[in-house]
Order: C-alpha cells, then sequence, then structure tokens
C-alpha cells in the first residue's frame, strides 16, 4: 500500500534536497491537509542539473536506438506493474478519482511503449543527386538537453510525453514538475530509474516556475522547450525561447466548441458527453466546454444533459463510487465561481450547480449553464472546472462561426449523421484537433496539439519525436 512522503529533487541520478533547503507544503484537495513536504530547486541546484543534463545528452546520444527502446519498455513495465500505487498519489495529491489515475498511469505506460518503438524509427534520407560521384543523405540527430514545464491537471500524461518523445530520441532532459502534485510524476522517474537509465539523462526540479524557466530557456546547455499550460504563460515562454532561438514546443489553454446537431443521437451525445465534461473536474486543456445545440433539439438537450449532470456523485477520489473529485487547488473555485457570477448577471440560465460544496476541501457542483450571452467571461476564458455551457443556434454556418470565433483551436466536437456535414466540419471548424461522434483524443499514435493561441507542435503521434529532432544534409563527393 502506498503512502504520500515528502518529495525530492531528482539531480544526477540523486534525490536530494535543494540546496537552499527551501520547501512547499503539499496539499490534498480533497482534505485540505498538508501530506507532506516538497524540496525545492534554486540557481545552484539548477546549476548542477545543468551539467548533469550535458553529460546525461553526451552518454544517452551515444546510446542505440534499439537500446533505448529496450530500456523504455522496461520502464513501461514497471509503470504497468506500480500503477496502483502511482494513482493512489496522484489522487491524493491531484484530487481525481482512483480509476481516473490509474488510466492516466496505464496511458502513461502505453505512451512510453509508443516512443519507444519509434526509437527504431527515427529514418533519414539518402537524396538523389545531381552526379553519380555525389552521395546526399539527410539525417536526424537529437537536439540536445531538452527543458520541460508541466501543470498540475495531469501529473503524469503531461511529462511523459516530452519524457519519452526527448528520450526516444536521444536527448537528455530537465522537467520542471508541478509542484503541487509531484509524487506522482516522481514515481514516473523512479521507473526510468529502475529500468536503468544513466545519471543526467534525466532530471526532476520544482519550485519557483518563473525562476526556473527564465534560467533554463536561456542557457546555452538547453536546446528545446516544450511547456504546457496556460496562453499568457505559453506566450511568455515562447518569446523567451525565441529571443534565444531555442526551438519550442507550446501545448496551450483551450475553449472547446461541441456541435450538435438535430440529426445527431442526443442520446449517444450526452452519454460521451457527461463524462467527458466531469473528467478531472473539468480541469483538462480538451475538456468540451460551448455546446452548441441545434434549435430543434436544443429544449431537450438541456434537460437531458442537466439531468445527468445532477446525477454525478462528487466526492474523495479515493471512494471507489466518486466520479468527480474536488478541484486541484484552492485557485479553480473563486475563478470559477466569477465565471457564473458574471454569467448569470448577463442573462444566463443556471440549470444546475454553481457552487462550492461544503467548506473543507475543493468540491464543486457540476454546473450547466444554458443561453449564455457572448460577452459573459466564461464564453471567452477558459473555465477549467466542471462548468458546461449550452447555447442554441439554426444554421450550420453560425454553429462554425461561433466554434471559431475564439483565437483558440485546440479541441473540438461534433455529433451529427450526415456525412456530408462530417466532411464539412473537418475542413471548416479551425482546431488542432477536431473528434466526431466519439472523444477518441489523446492516444499516443496520433497528432495531440492546437493552433492559433493554443499553442503550437504536437505531443502525439510520429510527429512529435521531430521536434526533438535536427535534419543535418551530409554530402559526399567520391
Ligand atoms: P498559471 O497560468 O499560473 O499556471 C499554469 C501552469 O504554468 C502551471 O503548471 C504553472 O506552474 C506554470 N507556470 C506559470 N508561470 C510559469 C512560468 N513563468 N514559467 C514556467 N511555468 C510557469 O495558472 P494555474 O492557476 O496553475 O492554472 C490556471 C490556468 O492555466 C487554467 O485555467 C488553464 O487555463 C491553464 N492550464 C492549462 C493546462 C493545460 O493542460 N493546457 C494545465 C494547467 C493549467
Amino acid at each position: 500500500m502506498a503512502s504520500y512522503t515528502d518529495i525530492k529533487l531528482f539531480i544526477n541520478g540523486d534525490w536530494r534536497d535543494g540546496v537552499e533547503g527551501q520547501k512547499l507544503p503539499i496539499i490534498d484537495p480533497a482534505t485540505e491537509e498538508e501530506i507532506g513536504q516538497l524540496s525545492c530547486a534554486t540557481k545552484p541546484d539548477l546549476d548542477i542539473a545543468l551539467d548533469a543534463a550535458q553529460r546525461g545528452f553526451e552518454t544517452w546520444r551515444e546510446v542505440s536506438a534499439f537500446d533505448r527502446y529496450r530500456l523504455m519498455r522496461k520502464a513501461a513495465q514497471l509503470l504497468r506493474e506500480r500503477r496502483k500505487d502511482l494513482a493512489w498519489l496522484m489522487t491524493k495529491e491531484q484530487g481525481k478519482p482512483l480509476a481516473q489515475a490509474e488510466l492516466e498511469i496505464a496511458a502513461g505506460a502505453d505512451v512510453v511503449e509508443w516512443f519507444a518503438e519509434e526509437a527504431r524509427r527515427l529514418y533519414g534520407k539518402v537524396i538523389p543527386s545531381r552526379h553519380t560521384s555525389i552521395t546526399q543523405m539527410s539525417i536526424k540527430l537529437p537536439v540536445g538537453p531538452v527543458a520541460a514545464f508541466t501543470p498540475w491537471n495531469f501529473p503524469v500524461n503531461q511529462v511523459v510525453r516530452k519524457l519519452s518523445a526527448a528520450l526516444a530520441s536521444g536527448c537528455s532532459i530537465i522537467v520542471k514538475g508541478p509542484e503541487e502534485t509531484p509524487a506522482s510524476p516522481a514515481g514516473l522517474i523512479q521507473a526510468f530509474v529502475d529500468a536503468g537509465v544513466p545519471d543526467g539523462v534525466i532530471g526532476l526540479v520544482y519550485g519557483d516556475p518563473a525562476q526556473i524557466s527564465e534560467y533554463l530557456i536561456p542557457h546555452p546547455i538547453i536546446r528545446k522547450i516544450s511547456f504546457t499550460g496556460s496562453t499568457p504563460v505559453g506566450k511568455h515562454l515562447a518569446s523567451l525561447a525565441g529571443q534565444h532561438m531555442k526551438r519550442a514546443t507550446m501545448e496551450l489553454g483551450g475553449h472547446a466548441p461541441v456541435l450538435v446537431f438535430d440529426d445527431a443521437d442526443i442520446e449517444k451525445t450526452i452519454r460521451a458527453m457527461v463524462p467527458s465534461k466531469i473528467r478531472n473536474a473539468g480541469q483538462v486543456c480538451i475538456s468540451p466546454t460551448r455546446f452548441l445545440v441545434q434549435e430543434k433539439t436544443s429544449d431537450k438537450f438541456i434537460e437531458d444533459y442537466t439531468a445527468a449532470m445532477k446525477k454525478v456523485t462528487v466526492g474523495n477520489g479515493l471512494e471507489e463510487v466518486t466520479e468527480m473529485g474536488p478541484l486541484a487547488n484552492d485557485r479553480r473555485i473563486p475563478a470559477i465561481e466569477e465565471m457564473i457570477v458574471d454569467a448569470q448577471s448577463r442573462g444566463a440560465s443556471l440549470q444546475t450547480g454553481g457552487e462550492r460544496i461544503g467548506n473543507k476541501g475543493y468540491f464543486f457542483e457540476p454546473t450547466v449553464m444554458s443561453d449564455v450571452p457572448t460577452d459573459a467571461m466564461v464564453m471567452n476564458q477558459e473555465p477549467f472546472g466542471p462548468i458546461a455551457i449550452i447555447n442554441r443556434f439554426k444554421t450550420e454556418d453560425e454553429a462554425v462561426k461561433e466554434a471559431n470565433r475564439l483565437p483558440y483551436g485546440l479541441a473540438a466536437y461534433a455529433f451529427t449523421n450526415s456525412a456530408e456535414k462530417i466532411q464539412r466540419l473537418g475542413k471548416n471548424i479551425e482546431s488542432g484537433m477536431l473528434a466526431i461522434n466519439h472523444v477518441g483524443l489523446g492516444l499516443p499514435e496520433v497528432p495531440f496539439g492546437g493552433i492559433q493561441d493554443s499553442g503550437y507542435g504536437t505531443e502525439g503521434g510520429s510527429d512529435a519525436v521531430e521536434a526533438y529532432l535536427e535534419t543535418r544534409l551530409v554530402t559526399a563527393f567520391n
């Protein structure tokens, strides 16, 4: 049985406290109790981590693709074996129900395995030359040590995509993990350590996010940045990366529209879209948020969707009956409350929810609002909580226009039984990912990423490793 302990930094193959001894409390969001202390890194620790990452890179890039593959597969196997203990730690620190936490670890193992296999397929090219004595080769080499910044909503999943792509490509990596949910990412790294990853190839640090990113991104040892988090922070970090000519992948905020047409199977839509909304209490960048429902169906949809949301069991994620846990931190409660009050003051109808539950733990009611005006805050900012907005539309053009109104472009969903509409939506919805008639996003083998203000680059599929590789030309005259 797992138990929560203090969490340390992982630098140069050792779990250790920060040189300056700084610590942060770790809080259980279901009870608001302190469950441990987190060691924080400051500049002297980062210097050690950077030196180690440079040496780790020099070692790791010489490890053959086949051996990288073997080590990563072993780490995936260890993750699967440890998934129950890791899931317990994740629920304790993050709040999501145990079943969701366990699924995150299992999905994480799949990601590691997918990228392990990709390591064996990082092909270059031989390019036909203009002269028989000349050969031209395009070769792929690892870009170098990576700095990755990951958030608290998927403590393992957000790390594992960056870590696996970096390791598959032959890069070393320093992860700045989520301070609020540090034990489960530490467990992920331990699986790689136990699988035999050499010292310095992986570093894990926590601390003041701004101080760490401002130090790591410009540092000459770091060659590539990957960030997941909010759009404003992403823009700041992308500009810092740009100033120092560093490659960057940015997985940022979203505000997913869900287009529900009169010809859709409403029951199936609700069956898919209620669990998807309450998953991780709505703290998901691809969470369905703006439901746009065609007029004829809209009254019934509002009624049935609301009834289903009312039935959701909210509670401590460690209890088996819980379908939705608490919000992950105290900041989310006032942020969500403000959006709900603002929408109501502009004429939105609150169908259900809208309130914090109790006064211990960050529990919030699953909330449905309908007929929300476009200028309401919740229609423009990512709610990142269990709020579904249901608005109505008449024509497909009107729905597409509203879906594309925001500068975000991460995930979008549509439900329709018309093949023509499916064709058109695929072309007309401006979004990095569009799921039609189901919720199949986030598998390791398919692209995962946004466009516009939702960022750039993909963290899934075979394109994801490209971001960690340099393409170089070698041409020879024989
Ligand atoms: P925030 O914007 O302060 O932080 C978001 C994430 O970025 C956190 O993990 C934080 O540690 C990190 N961060 C913040 N400033 C940083 C910096 N200067 N350098 C490096 N990392 C930095 O807000 P928050 O309260 O943690 O979350 C609020 C909003 O962030 C949410 O409403 C949501 O829009 C967004 N968010 C998105 C994701 C995602 O999966 N895309 C995950 C978490 C949060």
